[in-house]
C-alpha cells in the first residue's frame, strides 16, 4: 500500500513564539499511524528550532526550497548538505510560487530534484496548471510536460523516491478547491504517465493534492483512489485544522 503523506507548507509565516505554540499542539496531537507520514516545512530560518521541538514526535521535517549547487558564492541560498545537517528529510520543489515569483523553469526544478535525490532527501515535486490553462483545456498536457522535464533528468528510477503534489495554481491560497473528481482525473493521469515507464514505481508513488485543502474538504479529497495525501498551506498554520486533516488521512487508509 502506498504511503499517505500530510505535509504542512508554512510558507513565509510565523515567529519563534507562534511556532512554539503551534508545535506544542502538533507534537501532542499528530497520531503515529503505520503508513502515514506527517511533516512540516517551516521557513528555513526556523528549521533548527522546529527540529528541536519535534523531538521524538511522529512528524518529519521538510524545507520549502533548496539550491541545486553544493556550496559557494550563492548569497541567500542554502544547500542540501545544510538541510541534511539540520535533520531535514523532505524538500518541496517547484512550488507554483517559486515558479511564478522566482522564475523557476521546469529545467531548474528538474535540476533541484536530481540534486535532492543524489543527497538522499525526498523531493516533493509540485505541478499544476493556472486557471487560464485549465480553461483552455491544457491541464493534462501541461502537468505531463512538467513531469516529463523531471523524468528526462532523473529517469523513472528517480520517481521511486519522489513524492508528487498536484497543486492547481488557481486553488492555492484562494479558498477555491478542485473538486474531488477534478483532482482525481489529474492524479490518475500522472500515475498513468509514469506507469508507461514502470507500473510498479507508478503504483507505489504517493501523489498529494494541494490547493485550499482544509478540515472541511480533506476527507472527500483523500477518499479518491489516486489521492495519497495533501500538501497544506494556510490550514497547516492552524493546529486544529491540520490535526483534523491528519485524522482524515488516517481514516482514508482504512
Ligand atoms: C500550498 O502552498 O502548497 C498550498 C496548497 O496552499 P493553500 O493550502 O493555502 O492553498
Amino acid at each position: 500500500m502506498r504511503k499517505t503523506i500530510v505535509a504542512g507548507n508554512w510558507k513565509m509565516n510565523g515567529t519563534s513564539e507562534s511556532i512554539k505554540t503551534l508545535l506544542e499542539s502538533l507534537t501532542s496531537g499528530v497520531p503515529a499511524v503505520e503508513g502515514l507520514v506527517t511533516l512540516v516545512c517551516p521557513p528555513a530560518v526556523y528549521l533548527s528550532q522546529v527540529k528541536q521541538a519535534l523531538s521524538d514526535a511522529p512528524i518529519a521535517l521538510g524545507a520549502q526550497n533548496v539550491s541545486s549547487q553544493p556550496s559557494g558564492a550563492f548569497t541567500g541560498e542554502w544547500s542540501l548538505a545544510m538541510l541534511q545537517d539540520l535533520g531535514c528529510e523532505y524538500v518541496i520543489l517547484g512550488h507554483s510560487e517559486r515558479r511564478s515569483l522566482f522564475a523557476e523553469s521546469d529545467e531548474d526544478v528538474a535540476e533541484k530534484v536530481a540534486a535532492t535525490l543524489s543527497a538522499g532527501l525526498i523531493p516533493i515535486l509540485c505541478v499544476g496548471e493556472t486557471l487560464t490553462q485549465r480553461e483552455s483545456g491544457e491541464t493534462l498536457s501541461l502537468v505531463a510536460a512538467q513531469i516529463d522535464a523531471v523524468l528526462q533528468r532523473v529517469g523513472i528510477e528517480g520517481f521511486a523516491s519522489v513524492v508528487i503534489a498536484y497543486e492547481p495554481v488557481w486553488a492555492i491560497g484562494t479558498g477555491l478547491t478542485a473538486t474531488p473528481e477534478q483532482a482525481q482525473e489529474v492524479h490518475a493521469a500522472i500515475r498513468a504517465q509514469l506507469a508507461e515507464c514502470d507500473a510498479d514505481i507508478a503504483d507505489q508513488l504517493s501523489i498529494l493534492y494541494g490547493g485550499s485543502m482544509n478540515a472541511g474538504n480533506a476527507a472527500e479529497l483523500l477518499a479518491q483512489r489516486d489521492i495519497d495525501g495533501g500538501l497544506i498551506g494556510g490550514a497547516s498554520l492552524k493546529a486544529d485544522e491540520f490535526l483534523t486533516i491528519c485524522a482524515a488521512a488516517t481514516e482514508s487508509r482504512k
